[in-house]
């Protein structure tokens, strides 16, 4: 999860900047996906609520449609303006009702849950006039609380831009240039073949390995490999997987022994697609020879941490489960504890149109994985 401030561009025709008051709301961007006896079904959220600790009577308490549809600039030095400073995102999301709990309904008929959160602060322009409140987008009056409208005159005020920490992209290890898109939440250093991510102000080493690819053109495609401990359902081995996906393959008895894990995309990508990944992952268990070396190859940026991934297990296991409302209740009631992720990159072949890995047959369309870094 991340966060990323930037601004809504007000209507021509109001005020110099320098009179405009910027108001912090939080946007949510995920897929719900919601698993219920008629199968599964998906949605993309895009939900957004006033970032101030009390609400105001003459302030929108979301942006509505308005957060897609309106361009946004990135907050700099120079953007002139009063802006609000922004409540914490827990409190904000503990008191809005469409942004709820992670798990949003549980019950033996079904559950949701959602997937890919990503979290960023957007101010929109309003400024006062004649004791009114004016919506700068629109340029027109909110509504005239000037009681309320006091109180906003003496909220706490902050320079966005200073909230944002740049970090060196340089490799703490080696001081090698380091690798990565705008929306990689992993930086590579192919110089001493170490991966980092940004924490706090500093860069902290995560752990990986890589497939060994057949080709120089091969594709190197990031998933996340994850232990679980899962309550209520017996479900510790690889053996126990086969028998709940009815997978059409003979049990050995070595089965009931061979640990599972748990695989889902570390990148955003369409729904059905991250499910169908995950779920053939899951049911393959690859086991290549990994090593810890970042090869000339291209790497796919990582887009989805994994604490996301591991939110995803439940829906993975209800794409396996078979049938799936035998298995409803428990998937709904159980509880996953996370053990450990690592992430892994597998190797893909390039083709035409896809990236296929051909061990797995899993195959990702090239022009899709582009499309999806705005998922
Ligand atoms: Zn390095």
């Amino acid at each position: 999860m991340f966060s990323r401030s930037s601004a809504a561009m007000a209507d021509s025709g109001v005020p110099e900047d320098d009179e405009l008051m910027y108001i912090p709301y939080w946007r949510f961007k995920g897929v719900r996906y919601a698993c219920h006896t008629r199968g599964m079904t998906h949605k993309f959220l895009d939900l957004s609520a006033l970032a101030l600790e009390e609400s105001f009577s003459n302030l929108p308490f979301s942006l509505g449609f308005r957060s897609q549809a309106l361009p946004l600039k990135q907050i700099t030095p120079k953007t002139r303006g009063r802006f609000l400073r922004p409540a914490d995102a827990k409190t904000v999301l503990g008191r809005t009702q469409q942004s709820r709990s992670r798990i949003q309904e549980k019950s033996a008929s079904g559950f949701t849950e959602d997937i890919g959160e990503t979290r960023s602060l957007i101010y929109s322009p309003f400024y006062a006039k004649d004791g009114v409140l004016v919506d700068a987008i629109l340029n027109r009056p909110t509504g005239s609380v000037p009681e309320s409208d006091q109180d906003l005159q003496s909220l706490p005020v902050c320079r966005p831009e200073k909230q944002t920490v740049f970090v060196p992209g340089l490799c703490p290890a080696c001081g090698w240039d380091l690798e990565g898109s705008r929306d990689s939440l992993v930086l590579v250093c192919r110089n001493c073949h170490s991966l980092w991510k940004a924490r706090d102000r500093h860069l902290a080493r995560i752990r990986f390995a890589c497939a060994r690819p057949g080709h120089d053109t091969d594709v190197m495609v990031p998933f996340w490999k994850i232990s679980a401990r899962i309550s209520a359902f017996s479900l510790s081995s690889y053996a126990d997987l086969v028998r709940l996906g009815n997978l059409p393959r003979a049990l050995k008895p070595e089965w009931e022994n061979k640990s599972l894990f748990f695989w889902a995309p570390a990148f955003k990508i369409r729904p059905r697609i991250f499910l169908r990944l995950a779920t053939q992952l899951t049911a393959c268990q690859p086991d290549p020879a990994l090593e810890k070396k970042i090869g000339t190859q291209k790497h796919v940026p990582v887009t989805l941490p994994a604490a996301e991934a591991v939110q995803s297990i439940r829906i993975l296991l209800a794409g396996l489960s078979k049938p799936l409302n035998d298995h409803l209740p428990a998937l709904s009631q159980m509880q996953i504890e996370p053990v450990h992720a690592m992430l892994v990159y597998l190797a893909f072949e390039e083709q035409h149109h896809d990236y296929v890995h051909p061990g797995i047959q899993a195959a990702i369309n090239r022009n899709v994985l582009a499309l999806s870094s705005n998922l």
